[in-house]
């Protein structure tokens, strides 16, 4: 089937991160979530796990979702609230055919999501949403006999499992004879159930914010913005702890706060943590996109690794490590990839790695001041869809003579530092990073070529 329509242009469902939308607007509702398990059912045959995040909607669309995949004769293992991490691990150990996760991650309260999980536990190829979009677009749904249909049991062990998985992969009585202090802040996401567990196994002593699933968001959004970051920067800043923390709804991505309550973006942890497990073995391989700070890059290298670049994307860091090694990766907003672990992004073996570094190496400012600092500018500038490619090339044209990376839009490296412009592949637009040492420079070289792509479009 996939050979032969492979020529015709299917609706595209899938975002970058599942597909994403508000509830009972849009398409997110119950007949859509009904559907799309038909046609998940249909993709993954076996046993499916499925899991949500805490937000207001799930039950609705989850109950949707399970009849859907039971219809097409799939069981269907409900692990109820769990991070996305937590998911993507119980699917790998109990060999599921796939899983599913109803979560919008760090969105709004009013949006909710649906995004699958390969059988190796991984984030679904592109591919493979495609075949789950073709299914759904043509209704090629394969309904099971009535004998045959599907059922639903509770699954109640995933965030034990995951937890004691985590255990395995840390220095645990390094972590113990420190006797750390930590403040964690679970912005009233999926977070909440596995982060007490995981820090009370650690013999770390720790204060909570926001640390009840509620999917009206009573704390903050659940995005771990600076802003959104204020009230667990000030708890930290009272004193007596060894680090702060926040996790995004779905608990795949951790931001950490120094000791002194200084905000550390995410770019700061990939490089933390990149120099630490680069300097166990020489030679080691890190993967992140090229958005990433050069941060990463001299972390990296002190401790004698290599750096790959790949395109924007978690999957494709992932997939990138899969394929062609590499012990850790991630992205520069807090998503970090433990090769060791699993391939996906995952918040609280975050956690745990950052406690082992802070027990072993001393306190995370110091830390993280041993690694050059840089500074990032991101904007973005509309542009017609049709108009995208030509840009493009004329931006190539401007470049000539300069070192340029095409591996995702066009980096350029300029004087002091480099600049980014990438075209988004699902909104009218353009995205341009910059970064530099001083924080004036990176700003000036944002504006720059904000200018010259929006001359490139009218030109
Ligand atoms: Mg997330």
């Amino acid at each position: 089937m996939a050979g032969k329509e492979k020529a015709e242009s299917i609706p595209r469902l899938f975002g970058t991160n599942g597909i994403r939308g508000v509830v009972n607007s849009d398409q997110m509702d119950c007949q859509f979530a009904l559907r799309l398990g038909l046609a998940i059912g249909t993709f993954m045959r076996g046993h499916v796990m499925l899991g949500t995040d805490a937000r207001t909607s799930n039950e609705m669309l989850k109950a949707a979702c399970a009849s859907g995949i039971m219809a097409t004769g799939c069981d269907v293992l409900d692990c109820g609230i769990v991070p996305t991490p937590t998911l993507q691990y119980a699917v790998k150990v109990n060999k599921a055919a796939g899983g599913v996760v109803i979560t919008a991650s760090h969105n709004p309260p009013e949006f909710n999501g649906i995004k699958c999980v390969y059988k190796d536990g991984t984030e679904m190829s592109r591919e493979n949403e495609e075949a789950i979009e073709r299914i759904y677009q043509h209704q090629e749904f394969s309904r099971a006999d009535w004998a045959r249909v599907g059922h639903i049991r509770p699954f109640t062990t995933a965030i034990d499992r995951y937890v004691g998985g985590i255990l395995a992969k840390v220095d645990v009585p390094a972590i113990r004879r420190a006797r750390l202090r930590v403040a964690a802040d679970c912005s009233n996401g999926a977070g909440s159930l596995v982060v007490p567990r995981l820090l009370e196994r650690l013999g770390v002593k720790y204060v909570t914010l926001n640390a009840d699933p509620n999917g009206a968001f009573p704390g903050h959004n659940s995005e771990p913005t600076p802003d959104n970051s204020s009230e667990l920067v000030e708890l930290v800043k009272s004193g007596g702890f060894d680090l702060g923390f926040i996790q995004d709804g779905d608990a795949d991505r951790t931001i950490f706060v120094d000791e002194n309550g200084r905000y550390l973006y995410g770019d700061r942890s990939l490089a933390i943590v990149a120099k630490y497990l680069c300097s166990k073995k020489k030679g080691r391989r890190v993967v992140t996109t090229v958005g990433s700070s050069m941060a990463v890059e001299d972390a990296v290298k002190m401790s004698g690794g290599s750096i790959t670049y790949t395109r924007v994307g978690s999957p494709v860091v992932a997939r990138e490590m899969m394929e062609n090694g590499g012990i850790f990766g991630g992205e520069e907003n807090g998503g970090l990839i433990f090769a060791d672990f699993q391939y996906c992004r995952d918040g609280a073996m975050a956690v745990a790695k950052m406690l082992e570094i802070v027990a072993l190496k001393g306190k995370l400012s110091k830390v993280n001041d041993d690694i050059p600092q840089y500074f990032q500018f991101k904007r973005k500038t509309a542009c017609p869809e049709g108009k995208k490619d030509r840009v493009m090339e004329r931006l190539a044209r401007t470049a000539k003579g300069k070192r340029t990376d095409r591996t995702d839009g066009m980096k350029i490296f300029l004087k002091g530092g480099w600049v980014l412009v990438r075209p988004s592949g699902t909104e009218p637009l353009f995205r341009v990073f910059s970064e530099s040492k001083t924080s004036e420079n990176a700003k000036k070289l944002a504006d720059d070529y904000v200018k010259l792509v929006q001359k490139l479009i009218n030109g």
